[in-house]
C-alpha cells in the first residue's frame, strides 16, 4: 500500500515540510521498514511553538466560537470519508486487528464531533455581588497546548485531547509517538483540508528525548496533555513544574474486574477476556487482573480458558482476534514478565496462527491463576495479553486486594445485587469504575482518568474543557 501524503513531512504554521533526518517506521506485523517519518527536534518544536502563538493572534484567535464548532465538525466529517484508508494505515502502523483500527477512526470522528458542539455551549457566568458592582467569569484557552500521545491508540487520544483543546480555542503543538504516527499526519492533512486555520495545529514527528522533551519544557507553551508511561510522566510532570505550567498526566493501570458469586457470568466472560487482550492487551485500561469469588473461582477459570484457546493471533490485516505488539522490544519485556510466572499455574492460552509472518512480534494470550495478590504479574502493568485470576473470600478482601498496587485507573464490578455495586463504585480506588460492564463501550462523552500512578486531570466528555481553558474573574465597579 502507498500511503496517500508524504509520511516524511511535519506540520508548521500551516505548510507540510521536511526535516534533515528521518527514522524508519516498522510494522509490527512483518517485522519491516514499510514507511519512513520525519525526526523532528528542538528547532522543529520552536518553529511549531511560534506558529501555534501566531495563529493565536491571528484567524484562529479571533474567530467566534460557533465557527471553531464548525470547523470541528467538518474535520469530523472527514475523519469518517477517510475511514478505511485511516483504518488501513493504522493497521500496519500498529499492528491492530482492522477491525480495531476501523473503530478507533470512527471513535476520532465522535471526539471531533462531540467537541464541535459544546465550543459555543461552554461559558463563565455571573456572580451576584455587592451593590454596584457586575462580576462574571470568562472561560480562556490556556494559549498554546502541547500534545505527546503513545503509540497503542494514536487516533483515539489524538481525538480526546487535540479535539478538546481545538473547542477551546487552544493552538496545539502534537508530537505523536515514534512507533506509530502516521495516522496524525494523515489526520493533519484532513483538518487542513477541513478548513482548520493554519497554525491552530502543528504536528512534529521524532523521538520523544528529542522532539519530545523539548515540547514538554518548551518555555512557550502554556499546558501539557501527556499520555504515556509512567517514567516518562514524571519527566513531563518535572518540566511543567519548572515552566509552573498545568498538566495532565494519562498513565498507565493494572486495572481488576471483581466477579461476585452472584455475578451473572455469561453476560461477564466476553468483558472479562476481551479486557485483557484488546490491542493484545496493550490497553491503558486493560483488564490485566480478574478477582474471582472463591465459590465461582474454579467456574470462572475453566470458562475463561476455553475462551482463550478459542484466540487466534496473527497480522492485523488478518483481522484475527489478537495482533502482534508493537515491536520487538515490547516482546521481549512481555516475554520476560511470563518468566517470572513459570512457577504459577498456566490455565489458558490463544494460539498464533501458522501463517503469522515470522518476522512480527507475535505474543500467545496467557490467562495465569491461582496468582498471589503481591506477586510482580499482579502488581506491575505488562502491557501485553496476560491476566491474573485471582481468588478472595469477601467483599473486604476483594477491595482490598483491587485497591492494593500504585495504580488507580478502571475498575470493573460484576454483581447482581445493588447495594453492592453502589458499595463497590464508592470503596474501589479508581477513576473509572463499570458495573456490570466494562468500559461502557468507550462512550466519548464519560471523563476519564487516574489516580495514584494512573495519573491526574481528566479527558473525554464535557470535564475536558475545563481542563483545557482557564477562569478569568471580571469585576466592574460602577457605582
Ligand atoms: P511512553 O511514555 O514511552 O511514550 C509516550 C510518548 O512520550 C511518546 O510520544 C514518546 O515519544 C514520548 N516520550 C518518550 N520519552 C520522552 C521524554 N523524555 N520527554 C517527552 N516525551 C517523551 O509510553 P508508550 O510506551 O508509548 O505507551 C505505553 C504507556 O502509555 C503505558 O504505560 C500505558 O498504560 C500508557 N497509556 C495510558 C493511557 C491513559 O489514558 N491512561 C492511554 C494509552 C496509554
Amino acid at each position: 500500500m502507498t500511503l496517500w501524503y508524504e509520511p516524511r513531512e511535519i506540520l508548521i504554521g500551516g505548510t507540510w515540510r521536511r526535516t534533515a533526518e528521518v527514522l524508519g517506521v516498522e510494522d509490527p506485523s512483518t517485522g519491516e521498514i514499510w514507511s519512513e517519518i520525519a525526526a523532528g527536534g528542538a528547532a522543529e518544536i520552536d518553529e511549531a511553538v511560534a506558529a501555534a502563538e501566531a495563529a493565536l493572534q491571528g484567524d484562529w484567535g479571533r474567530m467566534p466560537a460557533f465557527e471553531r464548532g464548525r470547523v470541528l465538525m467538518a474535520i469530523s466529517r472527514k475523519i469518517l470519508e477517510h475511514t478505511e484508508e485511516l483504518a488501513f494505515i493504522e493497521a500496519r502502523d500498529v499492528g491492530k486487528p482492522l477491525k480495531q483500527a476501523r473503530a478507533d477512526a470512527i471513535a476520532m470522528a465522535r471526539y471531533f464531533e462531540f467537541y464541535a458542539g459544546a465550543c459555543d455551549k461552554f461559558h463563565g457566568e455571573t456572580i451576584p455581588f455587592l451593590d454596584g458592582y457586575t462580576v462574571y467569569t470568562l472561560r480562556e484557552p490556556h494559549g498554546v497546548t502541547g500534545h505527546i500521545i503513545p503509540w497503542n491508540y494514536p487516533m483515539q487520544i489524538l481525538g480526546r485531547s487535540v479535539g478538546a483543546a481545538l473547542a477551546m480555542g487552544n493552538a496545539a503543538v502534537l508530537k505523536p509517538a515514534e512507533e506509530a504516527s502516521l495516522t496524525a499526519l494523515a489526520f493533519g492533512r484532513i483538518a487542513m483540508a477541513a478548513g482548520l486555520p493554519a497554525g491552530a495545529l502543528n504536528i512534529v514527528t521524532g523521538l520523544g528525548e528529542a522532539a519530545g522533551a523539548a515540547l514538554s519544557g518548551h518555555r512557550g507553551i502554556h499546558h501539557i496533555s501527556f499520555t504515556g508511561s509512567v517514567p516518562v510522566g514524571q519527566l513531563i510532570q518535572a518540566a511543567a513544574a519548572r515552566n509552573v505550567i498545568p498538566v495532565t498526566l494519562e498513565l498507565g493501570g493494572k486495572s481488576p474486574q471483581l466477579v461476585f458469586e452472584d455475578a451473572d457470568l455469561e453476560k461477564a466472560l466476553p468483558f472479562l477476556v476481551n479486557a485483557g487482550i484488546q490491542n493484545a492487551g496493550q490497553t491503558c485500561s486493560a483488564s490485566s487482573r480478574i478477582l474471582v469469588h472463591r465459590a465461582r473461582y474454579d467456574e470462572v477459570v475453566e470458562k475463561m480458558a476455553a475462551r482463550y484457546a478459542q484466540l487466534r493471533v496473527g497480522a492485523a490485516l488478518a483481522d484475527l482476534d489478537v495482533g502482534p505488539v508493537i515491536s520487538g522490544k515490547q516482546c521481549n519485556m512481555i516475554n520476560g514478565m511470563l518468566d517470572l510466572g513459570k512457577d504459577l499455574t498456566l490455565a489458558g492460552q490463544g494460539v498464533i496462527a501458522d501463517d503469522a509472518p515470522k518476522g512480527g512480534h507475535y505474543v500467545r494470550p496467557t490467562l495465569l491463576a491461582r496468582v498471589n495478590p503481591d506477586h510482580r504479574l499482579a502488581q506491575e502493568e505488562i502491557f501485553g495479553p496476560v491476566q491474573v485470576v485471582i481468588p478472595f473470600s469477601d467483599e473486604d478482601e476483594a477491595v482490598k486486594i483491587a485497591n492494593g498496587t500504585d495504580f488507580g485507573l478502571v475498575a470493573g464490578v460484576w454483581s447482581e445485587n445493588g447495594g453492592r455495586q453502589m458499595r463497590m463504585a464508592k470503596r474501589l480506588r479508581a477513576g473509572q469504575v463499570f458495573l456490570n460492564n466494562y468500559g461502557a463501550a468507550g462512550g466519548v462523552e464519560l471523563p476519564f482518568g487516574g489516580i495514584g500512578k494512573s495519573g491526574h486531570g481528566r479527558e473525554k466528555g464535557f470535564e475536558a474543557l475545563y481542563g483545557f481553558s482557564v477562569l478569568k474573574t471580571v469585576a466592574a465597579h460602577h457605582g
